[in-house]
């Protein structure tokens, strides 16, 4: 290259990256993608393509491009307080099963022994993690989700026949869906018994016979019945139907694999297998924090009839779940669980400190109950605090960026920092410093 070579005068990267308009791109769509844009820019001016001085304007159309086809979803701040929010995505992965996927994009031997070069079991290392978890476990399956665990079981083991079911356990889980509908879906007949508050052994008995393919006990994971009320425990129904024969399975709903202190309530899967369940079913994106799954646990002769019917190759999660499910069982906490367990002493002293960095602003740390959400818990209170500002100040968060999801509450706007990263906290700050300003 000479000095008089126009090559030469082709900008730098960092030079275009500050231009005000790629900057503007940067936090929209990313670094990657903006840098990416530039380096396309200087390729055609270096080709000769394009002038020096038309690369910025080349990497703007880029970036106009980027933008069309962009992902649709965004990234949320959950500050609603609500651990498992399904219309946020429920659980976030932690970094560690985020890796794990990224891992899992390529080429993996899911299905493959590299020491023998023969098929292996697909996604070993996720169920191993899962028996290891839960050590009375004597097997397990993992699907797409926890509706499709129950379809997989009721068909295998019900189609054509019933399912004995109390008639206070008879849910529906959200956006219109209904456990009735999804079992009677496969073929299985329903066989209500007992009434909405109260079913007895005695019900369970007289209904069950030689037409049962199960007995299906369902947690009610997003309501809670009060007062006069009796349902029957797992220990006291397995006991009973142990004389015919007849499999309990047993839908945990949050995937709790051993028992939280934190939640006397909510029944996990360990127990529930000891107190005698022949199968349980759960979600894998709910209290596990995992990714969006479905998990079966229970009996070896059971959960085999499960894989071999043919709808499990339609249930089945694909190798980016099963990474993230390994990552999650057998990696650092993850974000559900300290969101759960933070205490409330924590929780004030970061919303203190969160307060403070909203300067001037008319903010006020408040009392404010943190809760599991739909996937879990119902009722159970999480004690915590939250900062509250002007109601006005909701919208903005909502459809701006960063995009800040709060609670509004009697006129003013909760932020909860309950279930944001605390390294999100600053820019959450400086979004509610910048529309306290007028920005938009
Ligand atoms: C959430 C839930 C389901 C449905 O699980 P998905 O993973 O959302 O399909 C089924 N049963 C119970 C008890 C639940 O809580």
């Amino acid at each position: 290259m000479t000095t008089t070579d126009p090559r030469r005068a082709i900008p730098r990267t960092d030079v275009l990256l500050a231009h005000p308009a790629l900057a503007a791109a940067i936090p929209e769509l990313g670094m990657p993608r903006v840098r990416a844009a530039v380096r396309a820019a200087q390729a055609r001016a270096r080709s000769g393509e394009i002038g020096p001085d038309e690369v910025a304007g080349s990497a703007r159309s880029e970036i106009a491009h980027a933008r069309e086809v962009p992902i649709s979803l965004r990234r949320v701040l959950n500050a609603t307080g609500v651990l498992v929010h399904t219309n946020l995505g429920r659980a976030p992965l932690t970094e560690a099963a985020i890796e794990a996927i990224r891992v899992a994009a390529g080429y993996v031997d899911v299905e493959f022994d590299v020491g023998t070069g023969a098929r292996a079991q697909r996604g070993r290392g996720a169920l191993d993690a899962l028996l290891s978890a839960v050590p009375g476990a004597k097997a397990a399956l993992v699907v797409n989700n926890g509706a499709a665990a129950l379809a997989l079981a009721a068909s295998a083991l019900a189609a054509g026949r019933e399912v004995v079911v109390s008639r206070g356990e008879l849910i529906e889980i959200g956006d219109g869906f209904r456990l009735p509908d999804l079992l009677e879906s496969t073929g299985a007949r329903l066989r209500e018994v007992g009434t909405t508050n109260r079913t007895h052994l005695a019900d369970y008995r007289a209904a069950v016979g030689p037409d049962t393919g199960f007995v299906l006990k369902v947690h009610p994971s997003n309501f809670r019945v009060n007062g006069f009320t009796r349902t029957v425990g797992c220990a006291e129904l397995s006991h009973a139907l142990s004389e015919n024969e007849i499999p309990l399975v047993v839908d945990i709903g949050s995937g709790l694999l051993q028992s939280d202190p934190m939640l006397p309530e909510e029944p996990d899967a360990a127990s529930t297998l000891a107190d005698g369940a022949d199968l349980v079913t759960a979600s894998g994106d709910k209290l596990l924090g995992g990714p969006q799954a479905g998990i079966v646990l229970g009996r070896a002769d059971l959960i085999e009839r499960l894989r071999r019917h043919p709808l499990a190759r339609a249930l089945r999660v694909d190798k980016l779940t099963l990474a993230a499910l390994e990552s999650t069982l057998t990696g650092p906490p993850t974000g559900v669980e300290r969101a759960l367990h933070t205490s409330a002493d924590e929780m004030h002293s970061r919303t203190i400190g969160f307060a403070r960095a909203l300067g001037d602003i008319d903010a006020e740390v408040v009392a404010a109950t943190g809760a599991v959400g739909g996937g879990g818990a119902p009722g159970v209170p999480l004690p915590g605090w939250a900062v509250a500002i002007p109601e006005t100040y909701a919208v903005p968060l909502r459809t701006g960026r960063p995009c800040v999801v709060a609670r509004t509450h009697a006129g003013r706007c909760l932020i909860d920092l309950r279930c944001i990263d605390p390294v999100d906290e600053p820019a959450l700050a400086a979004r509610v410093r910048e529309i306290a300003e007028g920005g938009s």
